[in-house]
């Protein structure tokens, strides 16, 4: 038998007694931690080139383009239809980076010329233009960029596939990689709201891209035009563009309870063996949608499709409706896709706030396990995530040096301690109806948007509900995302008879960031007859636990379910525990002053209690049968009264009561 319930802090005492067991509100104090982080001290690289970005909003992208798949060099247009948001705005600026040339650049339509200052070209306006008014700019250009290399993919890149041989031109623009091949804006927070995307390529290639595949159109001289409409809302660094001899391998699926149906697109490298390979997974893409759906709300891009373009790197990139992929692994196609909510339907507003992208996409990785290879699989994923974080003391999810894209994408930070604090999050809340409530709210409220850390808990604060009362969401997120460190905790236990004593010990591995944790803690306690597990909140450095447990005890184990990133140091039997002082420590008296009755918590079994006066005349007395009894207060008058406890063991201690 594992039975499960809650530990409220005080003066309560939980009974392990089977179906007796009574379930008790979650009461999650808060602690005191020090350190307030380095939040406010980092070095944040602009998400724009210039700030004049910002004074407009753009609304709409056309790419049109001439490529293939022998080498990153690009020939074309783009056209940027924007709306102005500061009054008398004097030039268009955008971000392209050399060698990419502009050749001319037409404002509605009149050519205009350009100024280039290293990644930022400005076009003067010939009049500045209002507050709300739009305008259209057509760039002309030309170049080819600097390719990745496999150990370094970013931009735009034209490489072979090392299993397949495929040679593929592809871009991967995240964090600040768009310039590197179409003039933009890279804002995170100005999400482009419905974009074309025109590839002319030869006809022996296909593009994949955004969206919906209007056409294929022939444009002479062996060449064909592909034309994708994405008409979501769509963030600069997920538009892409992957060119290689694809095949088409589609279907359609259905939406789970639902008649609604869905494009699933994949373009797989024209191999005669790769379908062999990878169609049992690219299928099973079909049973991750309706999880995520069913987890998330439905897939946010569904009038549209989702799909994968193979691409020789050595993951995944979550493009917005067309995952651009180097492998076919479940676990990579369960991260992308779980992309498509966290990352792309909603957008971190800033690269420090990251681990909205990648620590719930991580997460979504361990749903997937649990809900496909079971509970043990996922258990172990998790385990080695919380390992791979308690590899070093310290770790700040939110990020402090967004100038270095190794730090914002830090595989133990951002993806593992996230998706760590996704995973313990959950814990807290202990409530899956109400975590996966704010998954789909946050999934709602946002969507085609972005949000950070403070808004996703700021959303937990707002939608907290009976089941979660008493939970310091503020605390949580302070110590995990915006702190750093984790608990190591020690143990100390006794049974005596039935009663269980034990005492907690916490340090921690930053104690400059967070002194101690507050976090519920399972403590399973063992017996040769079956285990029971208890939750304990534990928010302070040392703490004292005092419970009933009929079996004889054999042991204890902290956290059996892994859901914390912890590290035990000792658990050992004092047997001096629970004779004295400490089952004195326990017992507790509320309130004080009183009219009705003092409520006495804490009790050892088989304790007496004496109520005298100021005299020294014994007015009440009892034996209490269980941990916790009612002193009647309601015939008294007002006064001091004093009240004896003594316990089986022969301790003592005495408590002055006030009758109001
Ligand atoms: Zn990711």
């Amino acid at each position: 038998m594992n039975k499960k319930i809650i530990f409220s802090l005080g003066l309560s005492i939980a009974v392990i007694c089977g179906a007796n067991a009574q379930q008790h509100a979650h009461d999650w104090k808060c602690s005191t931690v020090k350190g307030r982080v380095a939040q406010m001290r980092n070095a944040a690289k602009p998400t724009i080139a210039h700030p004049d970005e910002d004074k407009y909003d753009v609304k709409y992208v056309k790419l049109d383009l001439e490529m293939n798949n022998t080498s990153t060099t690009i020939t074309g247009n783009v056209t940027t239809t924007a709306q102005v948001v500061e009054p008398g705005l004097t030039s268009y600026v955008f971000e392209m980076l050399p060698p990419l040339v502009a050749d001319s650049v037409f404002i509605d339509g009149v050519t205009h010329s350009v100024i280039v200052s290293g990644d930022t070209c400005t076009v003067p306006f010939v009049t500045p233009r209002s507050a709300g008014s739009m305008f259209t700019a057509q760039v002309f250009y030309h170049g080819t960029p600097v390719s990745g290399t496999p150990s370094d993919i970013h931009g735009i890149s034209n490489l072979q596939s090392p299993s397949w041989r495929n040679w593929v031109t592809f871009t991967l623009s995240e964090p600040y990689s768009a310039k590197d091949w179409w003039p933009c804006k890279q804002s995170l927070t100005d999400k482009i709201d419905s974009a074309d995307i025109w590839i002319t390529v030869p006809d022996s290639l296909k593009v994949g891209s955004n969206g919906l595949l209007q056409a294929v159109t022939p444009m002479g001289g062996g060449r064909n035009r592909f034309e994708w409409k994405e008409r979501y809302p769509i963030v600069y660094y997920l538009i892409s563009v992957s060119i290689a001899d694809y095949r088409d391998y589609s279907f359609y699926m259905r939406f789970t309870g639902s008649t609604d149906s869905m494009l699933v697109q994949n373009y797989v490298y024209d191999r005669p063996t790769i379908l062999t390979f990878n169609k049992s997974i690219i299928d099973s893409t079909v049973q991750q949608l309706n999880l995520f759906s069913d987890l998330f709300g439905r897939y946010p891009f569904w009038k549209e499709k989702y799909g994968h373009a193979m691409a020789p790197l050595s993951g995944g990139m979550e493009h917005q409706t067309m995952t651009t992929l180097g492998f076919f692994q479940s676990w990579l196609v369960a991260h992308e896709l779980g992309h498509q909510w966290f990352g792309d339907n909603v957008t971190c507003a800033s690269w420090k706030d990251i681990v909205i992208n990648e620590g719930f996409a991580s997460y979504s990785e361990y749903l997937y396990l649990d809900k496909f290879r079971g509970r043990a699989a996922a258990t172990a994923d998790m385990v080695d995530r919380q390992a791979n974080v308690m590899s070093q003391p310290g770790g700040v999810i939110y990020v402090d040096d967004t100038a270095n894209e190794d730090r914002i994408f830090s595989n133990r930070i951002s993806y593992d301690k996230g998706a760590c604090a996704v995973h313990m999050l959950r814990h807290v809340v202990n409530n899956d109806s109400f975590f996966f409530n704010l998954l789909k709210g946050w999934q709602h409220a946002k969507r085609f948007g972005t949000g950070t850390i403070a808004d996703l808990r700021d959303m937990a604060i707002s939608m907290m509900t009976p089941e979660v009362n008493g939970i310091k969401f503020d605390t949580f997120f302070h110590q995990w995302f915006y702190a750093e460190g984790f608990p190591i905790y020690s143990v100390k236990w006794n049974q005596v008879g039935t009663d269980v004593y034990m005492k907690i010990d916490q340090t921690t591995t930053v104690p400059g960031s967070v002194r101690y944790f507050s976090m519920p803690l399972d403590v399973q306690v063992s017996s040769a007859s079956g285990d029971s597990t208890v939750r304990f909140v534990v928010d302070k450095p040392s703490q004292s636990f005092h419970f009933i447990w009929k079996k004889p005890m054999l042991g204890l184990t902290l956290d059996p379910n892994n859901w914390l990133v912890d590290s035990v140091q000792n658990i050992m039997r004092d047997m001096t525990m629970g004779i004295n002082e400490l089952e004195m420590e326990m017992i507790g008296v509320a309130p004080n002053p009183a009219s009705a009755s003092w409520d006495v918590a804490g009790l050892p079994s088989g304790s007496t209690l004496i109520l005298t006066d100021i005299a020294g005349r014994v007015i009440w007395q009892q034996q209490s049968a269980s941990g916790t009894v009612s002193v009647p207060a309601q015939s008294l008058s007002s006064g001091l009264y004093l009240l004896r406890v003594n316990t089986l063991q022969g301790a003592g201690r005495s408590f002055k009561l006030v009758r109001e």
